[in-house]
């Protein structure tokens, strides 16, 4: 397996369903924030994002953002009302954050995705922990279509 590959595309988080999710065997979803679950400039979460949130959810997946960015009470405050735990100044990919997460919520690697926009930051660090790598294109090219 490529390092320079992704495991799967998307093209936007929404595409990512819970039967996606339930196929793939995925117990655990760390999600980059900037670019992959909302634009740079939002500061509440869209409501397509609660949408997604509480279908997968449902789906008995449990969602993690783990992000390089370092504001952490503006994460906090994004990631509170969706009811989802954040990881901020994540250090993606060189920091084990991606392990800390998982036995932080109890997941194999097996279990887990890393869902993101970025190869140098998201897909490396994917497999550099040794789980699956999902990339979804760049947020800000996609708004206007
Ligand atoms: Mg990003």
């Amino acid at each position: 397996m490529s390092i320079f590959r992704a495991d799967r595309y998307f093209e936007r988080f929404e595409e990512v369903t819970p039967e996606i999710l339930k196929e793939e065997g995925v117990k655990l979803l760390l999600c980059d924030l900037d670019n992959t679950i909302r634009l740079h400039s939002e500061k509440e979460p869209a409501d397509e994002l609660q949408g997604w949130v509480a279908d997968c959810k449902k789906a008995g997946v449990e969602i993690m953002v783990v992000s390089n960015n370092g504001r952490k009470k503006m994460m906090k405050k994004f990631c509170e009302p969706i009811g989802v735990d954040c990881m901020w100044w994540a250090g993606k990919p060189i920091r084990n954050t991606l392990q800390k997460a998982m036995v932080k919520k109890g997941f194999k690697k097996e279990e887990t995705v890393m869902l993101g926009d970025k190869w140098s930051t998201d897909v490396l660090a994917a497999k550099f922990a040794g789980v699956r790598s999902w990339k979804v294109d760049h947020r800000r090219n996609l708004k206007k279509s």
